[in-house]
């Protein structure tokens, strides 16, 4: 039987790791409250950086320095659809060269004497899938042939044929609700890798226009593709969203939710600079994870940002190096960790000269 003492003390025991415990779990719920609040204020600065700055370069005016300008130069969807197709997997490479090369094969297709649509269409038969074959001729944009065109011409034909749209073919490969478009791309990019046997072989770099989700890379060209399609704005043609012609009128298109950040070396390396990601390799994750990380400026419209953020690089205005005269400027300043480095060396030098 133990003492009244013993029972004291484990008593006065217990009440010491009752404190402790409740000690604990007060310092750990108050680290939680102030990690959120740190997120909080992050999130809001961000939003506060990214809204001034979409609002200046999320515009029209800036539609010349970017491969969107060409499906904006036509009306009918179909036409729009091609073009939008044609310029977004060329667009790689130097802004100058990837514009030369969009305007050449689009006069090739004028040469035909046929609109963008028409010519899809066309393809569908012998002799038209022969006259498009002679009209690119020649035709080279970096890796990219001629021949790589042919192929993705017939089976963009296919996929009108079978579905109305490539939109709709692509809606049609993607899980409803899915998170994001992903999935349903490589669905349906394995759907055209079986239909090119019926189609004359094109050569390796063919597969250059394809890029895949599931192979990990940004895919970029065909993000930006989907933010064309995906939104709707002065800018962005929605012509994948639900409603649009291009689609079947039950259709429940793809949502702007549903996009993930194009990156490219500007969106990418502007991306790193404000901490929206700290992965080295910007493959298709370190897109998925901007993405998430933009949710909280905007949840139902994270890649409305790609634009204005692109913009930086592309004029430009962001030159890979701190300059006090361009960052004293920029509207991300107060998010940038690059900027804010070479401020802070630059303090460094300055004290160090002046003792
Ligand atoms: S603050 Fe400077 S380095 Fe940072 S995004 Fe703006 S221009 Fe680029």
């Amino acid at each position: 039987m133990k003492s009244g003492t013993s029972r004291n003390r484990i008593a006065l025991n217990a009440a010491k790791n009752n404190a402790e415990l409740r000690s604990r779990s007060k310092t750990r719920s108050i680290k939680t409250r102030r990690k959120s609040a740190r997120k909080r204020d992050a999130d809001e600065g961000l939003k506060r950086a990214l809204d001034p700055l979409f609002a200046k370069y999320h515009q029209a005016a800036f539609l010349g320095s970017d491969p969107l300008e060409f499906p904006h130069r036509f009306v009918d969807p179909w036409d729009q659809e091609a073009v939008a197709l044609f310029s977004a997997v060329l667009a790689y490479g130097k802004v100058a060269q990837i514009r030369r090369s969009v305007e050449d094969l689009l006069a090739r297709i004028a040469s035909l004497g046929l609109s963008p649509a028409a010519l899809v269409r066309s393809v569908e038969t012998e002799a038209g899938a022969a006259a498009w074959d002679r009209a690119l001729a020649g035709f080279v944009h970096r890796f990219n042939v001629g021949a790589d065109f042919g192929l993705f011409t017939r089976l963009l034909a296919r996929s009108w044929r079978l579905h109305g749209s490539f939109g709709a073919h692509l809606v049609a490969k993607m899980e409803p609700e899915a998170a994001d478009f992903g999935p349903g791309l490589s669905a349906l990019f394995s759907e055209w890798e079986e239909w090119r046997k019926d189609f004359p072989p094109a050569p390796a770099s063919f597969a250059y226009l394809l890029t895949p989700p599931e192979l990990g890379s940004a895919c970029k060209r065909w993000c930006m593709l989907l933010r064309w399609m995906g939104r709707k704005d002065a800018l962005d043609l929605g012509l994948w969203r639900a409603g649009s012609r291009l689609l079947p009128s039950d259709s429940p298109g793809i949502e702007a939710r549903q996009l993930v950040m194009p990156l490219d070396t500007h969106t990418g390396r502007i991306s790193q600079y404000l901490g929206l990601t700290d992965r080295k390799s910007l493959g298709w994750q370190a897109a998925v994870e901007i993405t998430e990380r933009l949710r909280s400026c905007d949840p139902e419209d994270p890649v409305k940002y790609d634009f204005a953020l692109a913009r930086l690089g592309i004029l430009e205005l962001c030159q890979r190096r701190f300059r006090v005269e361009i960052c004293g400027g920029c509207d991300l300043l107060p998010v940038c960790r690059f900027a804010r480095k070479g401020l802070s060396s630059r303090a460094s030098r300055s004290t160090s000269s002046s003792s």
